[in-house]
């Protein structure tokens, strides 16, 4: 299976629609252990980089998701603007100059998010954050490559963001609660979870979509 730019552009318009819908989800989950910003905060990110990428027509894959990034680190405030945007620029310098890439390069690419987003964030798996949903998709996409079940990947992410409410956080401002953090999703391991949940919906797509082209289904 080959992703292109033009999948890529459908999972962020995705992803902004199902942002946009989890808005207040989003901001109740931050009220009980940040300061509410963050459905406020991936909306707008998210809106600024649809404008962006409706305006430019991309082949390659690794300046879209580069675009992508650089549009979240300079639009977005808090925490979470400067991580995602590390986790895109990331991934998309790993692809740069590719018109079409494996799933195989997509899970190097996200290798390096997650080592962008430890770096950036001085993180690490457990700490309660993005991370706890970042690095273990991005190991289950590189152990599984071409045989992917992105339905059960789908499922994976969701249960890793679960995970984080038995955690105590430790990095970001949910951990200025310390323990009081014990019981609570993380926001971001959430909004994390819906870019994965929306990405395995259009790869599921373009895997149909191949099929029937192949005269399968
Ligand atoms: P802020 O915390 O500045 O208000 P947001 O509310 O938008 O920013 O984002 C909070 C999310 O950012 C957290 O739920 C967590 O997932 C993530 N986060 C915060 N600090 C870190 C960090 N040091 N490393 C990784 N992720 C972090
Ligand atoms: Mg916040």
């Amino acid at each position: 299976m080959l992703i292109k730019s033009n999948q890529i552009i459908r999972w962020i318009e995705l992803a902004n629609a199902q942002i946009d819908r989890q808005k207040e989800y989003l901001t109740q989950l931050d009220q009980a252990i940040g300061d509410g910003d963050h459905g406020i905060n991936m909306t707008r990110g998210f809106k600024e980089i649809i404008n962006k990428i409706h305006q430019t027509a991309y082949d390659d894959v690794g300046k879209l998701l580069q675009d992508i990034g650089m549009v979240l680190v300079s639009k977005v405030g808090g925490a979470s603007g400067p991580l995602f945007g590390t986790a895109f620029m990331k991934a998309g310098q790993v692809l740069k100059g590719k018109q079409e890439i494996t799933i195989s390069e997509l899970g190097q690419a996200f290798q390096e998010s997650v080592s962008g987003i430890k770096l950036r964030g001085r993180s690490q798996m457990g700490d309660k954050t993005m991370l706890d949903v970042w690095e273990p998709v991005t190991q289950y996409i590189q152990q599984n490559g071409n045989t992917i079940n992105f339905q059960e990947l789908a499922f994976y992410a969701r249960e890793q963001a679960e995970n984080t409410k038995g955690l105590e956080a430790k990095k970001g401002r949910a951990s200025f609660l310390g323990k009081r953090s014990i019981g609570h999703l993380d926001p971001g391991a959430v909004s994390s979870c819906i870019l994965f949940e929306t990405l395995c919906s259009i790869l599921i797509e373009g895997n149909v979509t191949e099929d029937v082209k192949r005269g399968i289904s």
